[in-house]
């Protein structure tokens, strides 16, 4: 996690175009999400798309410093996979998946950050109701983001809403300042207790806001390829982000339209 630095208001507006580009082309990933596609081809798709909008995977290669470079330029994580799951041309697409994709660009020098849970043909009841949850949970976090709110207004919030429908919030795994580096300080994490501490979101923070939601328990473990996070039970998850600019009115959104 590298520390925190204010961004200026012309780098605010390359995030800005930063997060449109990435929005963009999740798009594209997400219309190529279909039963019969690998997501290795997702992938392919994914890197050429980010490179045509100028931009540059951050994903790629991220984890080199520690020797464990992350091969791909999204991540592609099914059904009881929480995150970071490694696209692969022998993982097929099957018709009732629930699909994470997490994606991350580099323009004009500013990080975005976002991720959306996609149904793959017809999901379960239960799969599309957890999408929902986590989508909202997001949201209700966000409607909670102001110049002078406390972290706890949005841990509460998406922690509520998710625990209200009976399900969980991953603990390990947190959201982040973004921007510069694709991790900067501080920890935003989507679950509150009293141990945490409260920070104030202050005017101009970049975040990147990412619930995860299980539909058991909040364990999660790492799979053998050392990267991709299950749920210990093996039941479904749902991961939403995106990357937002704290503001005196709210948060403005920029990975969406
Ligand atoms: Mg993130």
């Amino acid at each position: 996690m590298k520390e925190y630095r204010e961004k200026s208001v012309q780098e605010l507006k390359s995030l800005r175009e930063s997060g449109k580009r990435l929005r963009l082309v999740l798009e594209t990933v997400i219309q190529a999400a279909k039963p019969g596609v690998s997501t290795k081809e997702l992938d392919v798709i994914a890197e050429r798309e980010i490179r045509a909008a100028g931009g540059i995977p951050i994903f790629k290669g991220y984890g080199s410093e520690w020797g464990k470079p992350f091969p791909a330029s999204l991540c592609t994580s099914i059904n009881q996979e929480v995150v970071h799951g490694i696209p692969s041309e022998k993982r097929v697409l099957r018709e009732g998946d629930l699909l994470k994709l997490d994606i991350g660009l580099r323009f004009e020098g500013m990080v975005t950050d976002m991720a959306r849970t996609v149904a793959v043909g017809v999901v379960s009841a239960e799969a599309e109701q957890l999408l929902r949850v986590t989508r909202g949970s997001l949201d209700l976090g966000i409607a909670n983001i102001r110049a002078g709110a406390h972290l706890s207004d949005y841990a509460r919030a998406v922690q509520a809403h998710a625990e209200q429908h009976g399900y969980s919030v991953v603990r390990d795994l947190v959201g982040h300042g973004v921007g510069h580096e694709l991790h900067e300080d501080p920890q935003v994490p989507n679950y509150f207790h009293a141990g945490i501490r409260d920070f104030v979101f202050t005017k101009g923070m970049v975040l990147a806001l990412e619930p995860m939601v299980n539909a058991g328990g909040l364990q999660v473990r790492i799979a053998s390829d050392g990267w991709t996070f299950m749920t210990t039970d093996g039941k479904l998850s749902a991961h939403f982000e995106d990357t937002i600019i704290v503001t005196d009115k709210g948060a403005e959104i920029v990975t969406r339209g």
